[in-house]
């Protein structure tokens, strides 16, 4: 599941592709684009910016035109070679962007919209949006009174995947940040101190931002989808239960995140 150092990461490969360019082929096979006229509007307009923020992608065109895109549980990017095999089925394909000898493809996207600048600055799903975790700057101060605005009983897992709080943080990395701070995913926001929040956080920042320049595979898994097996750091183990309104699954150690 695409977490925000996965769209960093696509990002970084669409941006020397289409930065800078007028896309030669703009392509939207699904149907329910078919009225939305999206070649049309997007004809001779080279794309200015590409930009990731928290799990969203933003690829700013000339003439204040922007596509969002959110990949939710079950999107993906991919950048591939003209006539190279996509990593997934053409009828999966939704948007397909052709410059420099290389196609830039979105599939099966949940959210792909085509909104002005102006609409970018105010729609709720990005105007309230917390700091990117891998922004270039993070303010620690800022992000702790974000999180202290929040529901004080509300369990530090559950808030740690709030994109109001910080954007960019996904399950895998809830479980995983929670683990390297030895903190309890279970404990309620007013019982976790500003030093444990810290501690997970930037455990996150670095590891997410080298994921993000490096690629998925080089994530490190210590707890998540172990349940039932052995804690690397005291032997105890490892649990799996869902939590929060999303029951998403959280992966933990009763023995040492406490
Ligand atoms: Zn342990």
């Amino acid at each position: 599941m695409p977490e925000g150092d996965t769209i960093h990461h696509a990002a970084n490969r669409i941006r020397p592709v289409l930065e800078g360019r007028v896309p030669e082929e703009i392509r939207t096979p699904q149907r329910r684009h078919d009225a939305d006229r999206w070649p049309e509007r997007l004809a001779g307009r080279a794309v200015a910016r590409v930009e990731a923020r928290g799990k969203h992608l933003l690829l700013h065109f000339e003439g204040d035109l922007v596509l969002h895109s959110h990949l939710r549980m079950t999107g993906a990017w991919d950048v591939c070679a003209d006539g190279e095999r996509w990593r997934r089925a053409p009828r999966r394909a939704w948007l397909v962007l052709g410059a420099r000898g290389q196609q830039v493809v979105q599939f099966d996207g949940p959210l792909l919209e085509l909104i002005t600048e102006a609409r970018s600055r105010t729609d709720p799903q990005l105007a309230g949006l917390g700091q990117d975790v891998i922004g270039e700057r993070l303010d620690e101060a800022l992000l702790i009174r974000r999180l202290r605005e929040d529901d004080p009983t509300r369990a530090f897992g559950d808030a740690l995947l709030d994109q109001r709080t910080i954007a960019g943080i996904g399950n895998i990395w809830k479980s995983e940040s929670c683990f390297a701070a030895g903190a309890d995913p279970w404990k309620a926001l007013s019982r976790t101190g500003d030093d444990v929040v810290l501690a997970a956080v930037r455990f996150a920042r670095e590891q997410m931002a080298q994921s993000a320049r490096d690629g998925y595979a080089q994530r490190p898994r210590a707890v998540y989808g172990r349940d039932g097996e052995a804690c690397p750091r005291c032997g105890e183990r490892i649990r799996g239960a869902g939590q929060g309104e999303q029951n998403r699954t959280t992966y933990w150690c009763p023995g040492c995140q406490r």
